[in-house]
């Protein structure tokens, strides 16, 4: 017997029912009661496929309407005060903290959202203070395991563990945090009495936070948190998960839970030494399936693990996948337009419980009673390793050729400037955008239109043209001086890229939360990565034709490409990078030949990527800034690169920006009121800046004295000759009467400073 379980569920639905519910709810179209069922309907669809699939538990917890970690500040009564109107719901009070405003109740400032670790998720970050009190209001929770109950499963709650909960919480006065935690304990006990009055045998804690390199302090905070959870009778399963947790095994050793869960995806090399150490009386749940990734698994690989493991644990063996389900796409059942070949490889949320299942029943029943599942992944395994996708041949051999002198341009950054600047001939203080211009309805509607074989290419092409043509006259009348020439084609910066090049894989209903009811489809990198026609080339020749100034040749770098998509699990990070890279360069290549001397590629996902242990950081580092030089390098020097990032603090990996030796960068600096670039200062950053002067997520209009103030202040930290003049981002969510006004203040702006300096 041996027991089989998930961390958690997506509770988005596999059409996305709560995104569309949610949204319903807020404009005020949908009541909370018709929203509160169809959160049950989720609930219970979830549970059944669960129960379907031959799990042992269902998990109930995970379901939330914004964020899990939102929800264990409510039950924790820690909401914000600002949020809490005594008019209005509880639900409303929690969709406050979320979003700031609710269908009842005065609207707010929602708390700050931020990532959940390294996914692509994002969670609310519980904003605490040093006299803060915690209050048990756990209805929404024990109404939901009661619900299960009812419906005759057998359940396993989940929490998020007081450990990672403070580790992942801010304090709005700078106090300790770590000090709150004699005031969490009790409610998180009295939370455990109750729950186990529901009758639950087993509770899933979920300490993620265990992954870090925890100081000694917070080590004893784990330790005294676990002593005071142990008086109940309930049976603490302590899951951790996204990484490898070995170096904490004393100290998961010196807490008495019952059961540990580890990642055995992230965490494969160091399995062995987990169920070596771990105490055999104890349950051990060995997440073995990817809740990271869409790939079916080697089952038969898997079960030689859980073999391994079963020796010493037996019927105390749980088997699961890494980490909860939430990260991946619901079901693969949806999906009826991939090629059959590249479908069969693949395994999202529903078929991840099936193959759970089977590598049980396998340990239960032995290798017979499953063996049709473990030859048909044989089959899936062998047929995905030797498909000709998987492994091109040219590719490989590229990329086994590339050289050192491949990501180096051929003379320093004021070798380079000064040939540009005689090239280029722009003004002091140039003015640019970052790229795309607002997305109207007519655009959107022309792009569908196409998709769905309505007009034909010929009308699409002229459709795009006539944007493009029409965003260089507004551009030049703006009298902007380095032109773009608006991304009307693209629905998204990764997806129009993965398209256009070999090895890609799109779905049509891979979902995935990325905040609240915010849901990304993010492309698969299922093979070798080539490039066989250009991309780009035509529309900026077009637009470039239509202007004596330059247009930016305009690209999606190789690392955003590959954190925003799910990549092979067949091949390293790394590799499959270079090979993004060594595409885009021939992109790059195509539009320096075709006349494009400026050529931006955007890489703001680049902080994204970076791995969770501070030890794998500087691997990453050195890789992600090799794949975009090596996509950047193969131009003459006086071909200007420029590169964008946005999104997150780029402080700590400054150097890793420094070294990818864009002769321009932009970025987002205008929420931080510039002081982002008191880095690029204290580095001595060498190359141009274009730091971001207007917010464009606001539809609010700067004016050229807001601009000219925060120009005047990037001056003391950035030489005059290296200062661009641009937005924060992209313009493609606003209108074009504010994008207009804005950037026609920003042009005014930047003419007071040349009259100035
Ligand atoms: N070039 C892209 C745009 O302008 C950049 C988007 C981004 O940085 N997220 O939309
Ligand atoms: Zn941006």
């Amino acid at each position: 017997m041996s027991v089989a379980h998930v961390l958690g569920y997506p509770r988005i639905g596999a059409k996305r029912e709560l995104k569309f519910a949610l949204e319903k709810y807020w404009r005020g179209e949908l009541s909370e009661n018709d929203l509160q069922a169809v959160a049950a309907a989720l609930r219970k669809s979830h549970w059944q496929a669960q129960k379907d699939a031959g799990l042992d538990y269902v998990t109930v917890g995970d379901f939330s309407f914004y964020d899990q970690v939102l929800d264990t500040t409510q039950w924790l009564g820690a909401l914000p005060e600002r949020c809490i109107d005594q008019g209005s719901s509880a639900l409303d009070n929690y969709f406050r903290a979320a979003r700031g405003a609710a269908p009842t109740g005065k609207a707010t400032t929602a708390s700050e959202l931020t990532k959940w670790f390294d996914t692509n998720y994002h969670y609310l970050v519980p904003e605490l203070h040093a006299d803060q009190s915690f209050h048990l209001q756990a209805e929404q929770l024990l109404g939901q395991i009661n619900e299960a109950l009812a419906q005759g499963h057998k359940v396993k709650p989940v929490i998020l563990g007081p450990i990672s909960y403070l580790y992942l919480a801010k304090t709005t006065d700078n106090s300790d945090k770590l000090a709150l935690l004699g005031k969490l304990i009790p409610v998180y006990r009295q939370l455990l009495q109750a729950i186990e009055q529901t009758g639950c045998k087993w509770i899933q804690i979920d300490e993620p936070a265990l992954v870090f390199e925890l100081d000694n302090r917070w080590q004893e905070a784990f330790r005294i948190t676990y002593k005071h959870l142990q008086d109940y009778q309930i049976r603490i399963l302590l899951a951790t998960y996204f990484d490898r947790v070995d170096h904490h095994l004393p100290l998961l050793q010196s807490v008495a839970v019952d059961g540990l869960h580890v990642d055995a995806v992230r965490g494969a090399d160091t399995v062995q030494q987990i169920i070596d150490a771990w105490p055999k009386e104890r349950v051990l749940s060995l997440g073995v399936i990817d809740g990271r990734n869409i790939w079916r698994n080697d089952l038969r690989a898997s079960l030689q693990v859980l073999k391994t493991a079963q020796q010493k644990f037996n019927g105390r063996l749980w088997v699961s996948a890494s980490s909860s389900l939430q990260h991946v796409p619901v079901d693969l059942t949806h999906e009826q337009k991939l090629p059959s070949e590249q479908r069969q490889w693949l395994a999202f949320a529903r078929q991840k419980l099936d193959e759970i299942v089977t590598l049980s029943r396998a340990l239960a029943e032995g290798v017979e009673a499953v063996e049709s599942q473990l030859s048909e992944s044989d089959q899936v395994i062998a047929s995905r390793r030797h498909s000709p996708q998987t492994h091109r041949a040219a590719v490989r051999a590229r990329h086994a050729a590339v050289n050192e002198n491949d990501a180096k341009r051929h003379l320093p950054y004021n070798k380079r400037a000064a040939l540009q600047r005689a090239a280029l001939e722009l003004p002091a203080f140039p003015t640019t955008t970052i790229g795309s211009f607002p997305q109207t309805p007519e655009i959107r509607a022309l792009r569908a239109g196409w998709k769905k074989g309505q007009i034909s290419e010929q009308e699409y092409r002229q459709g795009i043209r006539a944007q493009i043509a029409d965003h260089i006259q507004r551009q030049e009348a703006l009298g902007l001086d380095v032109l773009v020439h608006g991304e009307a084609e693209r629905n998204d910066m990764v997806e129009y890229f993965g398209e256009q090049l070999e090895g890609f894989l799109f779905t049509e209903n891979g979902w995935v939360q990325s905040y609240g009811s915010r849901c990304v489809k993010p492309p698969v990198i299922f093979g070798d990565v080539e490039r066989k026609a250009s991309i780009t080339v035509d529309w900026a020749v077009y637009a470039q034709s239509l202007t004596e100034k330059p247009v930016k040749g305009m690209l999606t770098g190789p690392v955003t490409i590959l954190c925003w998509s799910f990549n092979r699990d067949d091949l390293s990070r790394q590799a499959q990078c270079e090979q993004i890279a060594l595409a885009l360069r021939d992109e790059v290549l195509d539009l320096e030949k075709a006349g494009i001397t400026i050529i931006q590629i955007d890489e703001p996902a680049i902080r994204e990527g970076l791995p969770l242990r501070k030890g794998e950081q500087g691997a990453y580092l050195d890789w992600a800034v090799n794949a975009f030089k090596l996509a950047t390098s193969g131009v003459a020097d006086t071909t200007q690169i420029h590169t964008h990032m946005c999104y997150s603090e780029f402080n700590e990996i400054i150097d890793s920006i420094a070294a990818l030796d864009a002769d321009v960068i932009t970025i987002e600096t205008s929420r931080s009121h510039m002081e982002l670039l008191q880095a690029f200062r204290d580095f001595a950053y060498p190359n141009e800046i274009g730091p971001g002067v207007y917010d464009i997520h606001s539809p609010v209009v700067p004016t050229t004295e807001q601009i000219e103030v925060l120009l005047e202040k990037a001056l003391q930290h950035i030489p005059q000759e290296r200062l661009w003049v641009n937005p924060d981002c992209g313009l493609k969510t606003r209108a074009w009467p504010e994008t207009e006004r804005a950037l026609q203040a920003m042009v005014q702006a930047a003419k007071r400073l040349r009259a100035k300096h």
